[in-house]
């Protein structure tokens, strides 16, 4: 589905990303971890084309969605992204936010849209709560809706940056066992996150940024329980 090689970004000359390469397939989920500052925001989002990358290729479905001439508006609308503040609109139920997209970009009738952010609501356990504006819901319940969002558009891949770390420890894992759900239902993601609870129970593999670059790759239990690299080790601590 993705392929991405030799994505560098620079910023003012200073190079953020720095060479990194990864691959996503259909129906996988990856998980990237790494210190503040390594480039994980960035490189999300050099791929959907919300920051320009400096070079390096980003083939999504076989095509190259660097290229000047791609369409960014549909490159977006097949990649998901739900955001650590949720990114909701204030003035809007939540109903109403998931209906804003279908109607805008999908051309969907009001009762077309309506039945369709119903089913993702629903999906999400939050049907109740339909009519609240933001400031009505949780943290826990905003995030809810921001999946359930991105979702109604029918993403090929929902991209996810740090879901659960403006959570408290209960919210968060409530979002946890929503997004472990769609990772049993086979929902293609990329979830940067530096919680090391929601890594272990979503992601097929996971991608250790430093730097700029990819320094490791693996599953759980080759990252996260057990590593050669000791600055790898020291980062997720004994225990985790
Ligand atoms: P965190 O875990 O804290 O979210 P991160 O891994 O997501 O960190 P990024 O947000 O990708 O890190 O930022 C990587 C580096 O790029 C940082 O040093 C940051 O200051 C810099 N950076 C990010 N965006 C810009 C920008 N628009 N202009 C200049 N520098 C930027
Ligand atoms: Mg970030």
């Amino acid at each position: 589905l993705l392929e991405v090689s030799g994505l560098v970004k620079e910023f003012d000359g200073k190079p953020v990303l720095n060479g990194v390469d990864l691959s996503l397939e259909e129906g996988q989920v990856k998980v990237i971890m790494g210190p503040s500052g390594c480039g994980k925001s960035t490189l999300l989002r050099c791929i959907n084309r919300l920051v320009e990358p400096t070079s390096g290729r980003i083939l999504f479905r076989g095509e190259d969605v660097t290229r000047p001439d791609t369409d960014v508006r549909a490159l977006r609308q097949r990649i998901g992204f739900v955001f650590q503040h949720f990114a909701l609109y204030r003035h809007l139920s939540a109903l109403d936010n998931i209906k804003l997209g279908l109607r805008k970009l999908r051309r969907m009738s009001d009762a077309e849209a309506t039945d369709r952010a119903c089913h993702e609501l629903r999906r999400m356990d939050m049907e109740e709560h339909r009519d609240k504006y933001p400031a009505q819901l949780s943290g826990g319940q905003k995030q809810r809706v921001a999946i359930a969002r991105a979702l109604a558009m029918d993403p090929a891949v929902l991209f996810f940056d740090e879901p659960t770390s403006a959570l408290d420890p209960r919210m968060a894992r409530e979002v946890v066992a929503l997004i472990n759900q769609l990772f049993m239902d086979n929902v293609t993601m990329l979830c940067v996150t530096h919680d090391v609870f929601l890594a272990r129970y979503i992601s097929d593999r996971i991608l250790f940024l430093d730097h700029g670059q990819v320094r490791a790759e693996g599953d759980v239990e080759q990252l996260l329980d057990a590593h050669d690299d000791p600055q790898i080790r020291a980062f997720f601590g004994p225990g985790t």
